[in-house]
């Protein structure tokens, strides 16, 4: 183990510049990760726009869904304005109250949190696994058994006595957590999962795609996603009934009816446009090459970093049978916090766009005062990760 501060990390760099064929900062920044468009995108969106049908009725969003549902497996899938919403909506379905308790890992984009809040519940933040970066089985399980008891029915956490209703798992940067276990624990003891898959569209768990293990699941199609719809997610789940609701509470709660307007719920306005429902259809057709490339580019790292002293690989190499992550973003882990300071300023410097990971959710202020169980796994992850350039290739778009 080297311990030196002045690493040189030449051959890394210059893999990613070779990669993205941007060789300077005056040619570009090359960006963590962009999107890609060609013809396909514009025609499908120019064509949304001379049906007139732009907005949340249209054909576009019945397509996305439909197509969505089949390249996942899930029998439904609604389409919502942005995955937060999206995951907001799930907690609603599966009959998160205000007042409840929702397990979540610290280790997440603040989205996770905030759609709990939305909920007026509040978050209880657990540790996430070394092997995944995700909601970690163990953690969970231990929690369960040493810090809540069943009453009537419910999983209540003993010391504040508030009922525990649901569960948020996070498959981190596209790398699929041990899902089957944590829904299986879940359950046991009475908690729904809405799985946060905003970031793992195009990663399966023992060949089944990620988001369709819990109760409710949910994409998100921002920007810097692997797929994007400008703004957008979807919500998908194998049970009829919690699918019905949330169109129905994402549509003003309005009953079917050609003119009159009567509404049975207080409701949200939640759809996705079709607008953007016609960029996605485009998008989501080119899933196969997008995870192709951006697998490669993922074993173009592996190799290089294999050779670098100080930098090691996070990968679901371990469980490659098991677990195949869509390497959203590829991450390296960093010997400790000052290397990844290094390692930041020196990339950031050169014009390629690298990043940590979040500050985990319980060092925040806004929710220092969550309550948590230990988080060991979470700050270690913290301090080491580096996110690279990941995004897919888009020859002679941007410069
Ligand atoms: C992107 C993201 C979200 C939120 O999705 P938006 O579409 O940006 O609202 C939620 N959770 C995680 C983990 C994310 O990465």
């Amino acid at each position: 183990m080297s311990e030196t501060t002045s690493q040189s990390y030449d051959a890394l760099l210059n893999f990613i510049r070779n990669h993205y064929g941007i060789f300077s900062k005056q040619e570009g920044v090359i960006p963590l990760h962009a999107p890609c468009f060609d013809e396909a995108e514009k025609l499908t969106v120019v064509d949304c726009i001379d049906s007139t049908f732009v907005s949340s009725v249209g054909q576009y969003v019945e397509q996305f869904e439909t197509d969505l549902a089949h390249y996942t497996g899930a029998s439904h899938a609604v389409a919502v304005v942005n995955g937060t919403m999206g995951l907001f909506l799930g907690l609603k379905i599966v009959g998160v109250q205000a007042n409840d308790l929702v397990l979540t890992q610290s280790l997440t984009f603040v989205a996770t949190p905030n759609a709990i809040k939305l909920c007026q519940a509040e978050p209880l933040f657990l540790d996430v696994s070394r092997k995944t970066m995700g909601l970690s089985p163990e953690a969970l399980q231990h929690f369960l058994e040493t810090e809540t008891h069943t009453h009537q029915g419910h999983c209540i956490h003993t010391q504040t006595g508030r009922r525990i209703s649901a569960c948020v798992p996070m498959h981190t940067l596209g790398f699929p957590c041990e899902i089957d276990q944590v829904v299986e624990i879940c359950h046991q003891h009475h908690i729904k999962v809405v799985e946060d898959a905003a970031e793992s569209l195009g990663s399966f768990y023992r060949k089944q795609h990620t988001g369709t293990f819990g109760d409710v699941g949910v994409f998100s199609f921002n920007g810097n996603k692997i797929l994007t719809t400008g703004g957008g997610g979807m919500l998908v789940t194998n049970n009829a009934k919690l699918a019905e609701h949330a169109k129905h509470l994402s549509t003003t709660a309005k009953k079917p009816h050609a003119w009159y307007f009567e509404h049975d719920e207080v409701a949200y306005n939640l759809r996705m446009p079709n607008l953007n429902a016609a960029l996605g259809v485009a998008q989501l057709g080119k899933m196969k090459s997008f995870l192709k490339e951006k697998r490669t580019l993922a074993q173009g790292y592996q190799q290089i970093i294999q050779n670098q002293p100080g930098l090691a690989v996070f990968n679901d190499a371990n469980n490659e049978n098991i677990a195949q992550s869509n390497y959203w973003l590829n991450a390296i882990l960093c010997q400790n916090a000052s290397e990844r300071e290094t390692f930041l300023m020196l990339t950031n410097e050169q014009g390629i766009q690298t990043r940590p990971l979040w500050t985990p959710m319980h060092q925040l202020e806004i929710y220092q005062q969550a309550l948590r169980a230990e988080l060991p796994n979470t700050e270690w992850f913290a301090e080491r990760v580096v996110n690279l350039p990941s995004g897919i290739h888009c020859a002679g778009v941007r410069k």
